[in-house]
């Protein structure tokens, strides 16, 4: 058995236009040549900006897609054509959350109905009674009481309505559980919560998490490893803090400048990145990320850099000499309480107990 339980190999995925405001013709390119290995029990985050194809990437992985090229490997065994069985087992190991826990969660069934749903699907041998002990038994780990299965979805704030999609995805007893930004739709309180709720739920099953994310700071205390995607690329790649603390692309170094830190004291203001993210109808030649790059060159517009395959990667021709121009220092939070988004996810990351109030001012 190897390290590596999910594994793509120059993954591509165009969609070809037929409808809407595109041209008949019109390709999509939103996933261009992804390789990544993601580690049995990591927590591996995808980042980077709106329409970088990272959510096309994560249903890739799912197999809710079907590449155009390249493979996807879950445990040795390609998925791309699997059927019948293999592909229903598939779906057991592989759950998926939802970014919005409004919309994804059938408004007409009770919690208990929704969290029995996949235990009927992938475990049918189970008596009605075996099912209710495992309901409540999952309730139990996402932080709900028992009693919850009776509820329906609109009864529950936005924090409790994703551990309900937690609860979900957790009930076909998964390897792997993919979440598609599953803390955005939520209140910044609320989303530490529910991040170290899944850092937690990782640790003890024994899971493989893979995170995506628009936000940097969401991602920087609960991941192990993380990938940079931009315009359908991976730019950079490799451990959390070693990305973090010496980001070798230049797109990275922006993106951690475009965290916003400005509520609550902290001692930096965020500098959103210039320029519009190209069109992935037609991307820029040689490095797509060119046009807005600070130090772009000559070679940039015509040779495409390739990912650097060392523990550390990264896609940039020039990222040894941008390495020697400082990058901006980190924000500085006050000292006092958990107070701006770092200190929240940190404090989440370290077990604080946060509470925070709801709109019904019921605490979460
Ligand atoms: Fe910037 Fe050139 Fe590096 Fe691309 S290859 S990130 S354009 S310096």
């Amino acid at each position: 058995m190897t390290d590596t339980i999910l594994q793509a190999r120059n993954l591509v995925k165009h969609f070809k236009a037929n409808a809407g405001f595109l041209r008949p013709g019109d390709t999509v390119h939103a996933v261009d040549g992804v390789s990544l290995d993601i580690r049995r029990g990591e927590t591996f985050a995808i980042v980077g900006e709106s329409g970088c194809g990272k959510s096309t990437l994560a249903r890739l992985l799912m197999r809710l897609l079907i590449p155009t090229a390249g493979e996807v490997e879950f445990d040795g065994s390609p998925i791309s054509d699997i059927k019948g069985a293999d592909l229903r087992q598939l779906r057991r190991d592989l759950q998926f959350i939802f970014q919005d826990p409004f919309s994804s969660l059938n408004p007409r069934l009770t919690v208990g109905k929704l969290i029995a749903e996949p235990l009927e699907l992938h475990v049918p041998d189970l008596t009605a009674a075996q099912r209710q002990e495992r309901v409540a038994d999952i309730l139990s780990k996402v932080g709900l009481m028992p009693e919850h299965a009776d509820r329906y979805p609109h009864e529950f704030s936005g924090g409790q309505r994703q551990r309900i999609g937690i609860a979900r995805a957790l009930a076909s007893g998964p390897r792997v559980i993919i979440g598609d930004e599953p803390v955005s739709a939520l209140d910044v309180s609320v989303q530490a919560q529910v991040i170290n709720l899944l850092g937690d739920l990782g640790r003890d099953l024994d899971l493989t998490l893979v995170i995506i994310a628009h936000d940097l700071a969401v991602i920087r205390h609960m991941s192990d490893r993380v990938a940079v995607m931009y315009l359908g690329q991976i730019v950079e790649t490799g451990p959390t803090d070693a990305v973090y603390e010496t980001a070798r692309h230049p797109y990275t170094r922006l993106l951690l400048d475009s965290i916003p830190v400005a509520e609550h004291g902290a001692t930096r203001t965020a500098k959103p990145i210039a320029g519009e993210t190209p069109s992935p109808l037609n991307p820029p030649t040689g490095c797509r990320f060119h046009p807005r790059c600070p130090h772009a060159q000559d070679l940039c517009k015509t040779e495409t850099p390739v990912l650097s395959d060392d523990a550390h990667g990264v896609a940039c021709h020039f990222w040894r000499e941008i390495a020697e121009t400082p990058a901006r220092a980190a924000p500085k939070p006050r000292s006092r309480g958990a107070q701006t988004r770092f200190d929240l996810y940190r404090a989440a990351s370290e077990g604080e107990t946060i509470v925070t109030r709801n709109q019904q001012g019921n605490s979460e």
